[in-house]
């Protein structure tokens, strides 16, 4: 039984990380004519309400896109992905990454995304319809096994799950190393939640034996409330675009300035 709901979390400073991470890759793809595949795993809801109880509740937004709008310029493809949000659909409107690929790719490019929580899936249908996605209510790595290497082959595929089962850390890398064997030329994103209790650490120990030459980036931030586990953000890349260190290092100086 799924209980994860990313609309308390939207908005936060994990999905700055990772959404600013995707949105730079997704520029540097489009910057070639040639058409990609777009492959997301966890999409949750596509879109998302800043002010909903939900996310006033937890006052994460307030916390996370808030106060790091200003980092990034007007013709960053982050901003350029949350203006196209608030234009289109309202002042608090703010994307999830279906949507940032959405605003950020072309007619000629193909989107798939996965969302396995029968409401999430189902307002997913309705905010990345606009776009043409292939929408599924269907495990995602199991769907993004059985679709990839794609059609296109060139692209990537993001996955972001909610780590709400323990044996997440287990399978996930497994299916990683999997996904890489089939799609060798594809990009492949996985995000993680840095916690107090280090969950990540072996998972990321079996990454590196997998793909020692991915990249991983990593960023903390203070605890969004007394208590709260979450002290960071990592992202482990396969295969990232040339120039995406630019982006790591840029981010890098910008979260250490939280303290
Ligand atoms: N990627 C989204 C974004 O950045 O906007 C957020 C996704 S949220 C962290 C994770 C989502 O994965 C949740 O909506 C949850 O319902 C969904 N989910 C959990 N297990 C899944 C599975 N096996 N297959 C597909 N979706 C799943």
């Amino acid at each position: 039984m799924l209980s994860y709901q990313h609309l308390y979390h939207a908005g936060n400073l994990a999905d700055v990380h990772k959404h600013a991470l995707l949105a730079t890759t997704l520029d540097y793809l489009t910057r070639k004519d040639k058409p990609l595949t777009y492959v997301e795993t966890h999409a949750g809801r596509g879109l998302y309400d800043l002010t909903a109880p939900e996310a006033m509740k937890t006052g994460e937004a307030a916390k996370g896109i808030a106060i790091a709008a200003n980092w990034f310029p007007a013709t960053h493809p982050y901003s350029r992905a949350l203006a196209a949000t608030r234009d289109q659909r309202g002042p608090a409107a703010y994307p999830g990454s279906p949507l940032i690929a959405g605003h950020l790719l072309r007619e000629t490019d193909s989107i798939h995304l996965c969302e396995l929580h029968p409401q999430e899936h189902a307002a997913l249908e309705y905010a990345s319809a606009p776009f043409g996605a292939k929408v599924y209510h269907e495990d995602g790595l199991a769907k993004a096994l059985s679709i990839c290497p794609p059609t296109p082959r060139r692209g990537m595929a993001l996955i972001d799950p909610s780590y709400e089962v323990k044996t997440d850390y287990e399978t996930i890398p497994r299916v990683v190393g999997q996904l890489h064997r089939k799609w060798n030329v594809g990009i492949i994103y996985l995000w993680y939640p840095i916690l107090r209790e280090g969950y990540h650490k072996p998972m990321l120990a079996e990454l590196r034996a997998i793909q020692p030459e991915a990249l991983v980036h990593e960023v903390r931030f203070p605890p969004v409330r007394d208590g709260h586990r979450m002290e960071g953000s990592g992202m482990v890349m396969i295969n990232p675009p040339f120039g995406i260190e630019t982006e790591t290092k840029r981010l890098t100086g910008l979260f250490r300035k939280l303290g």
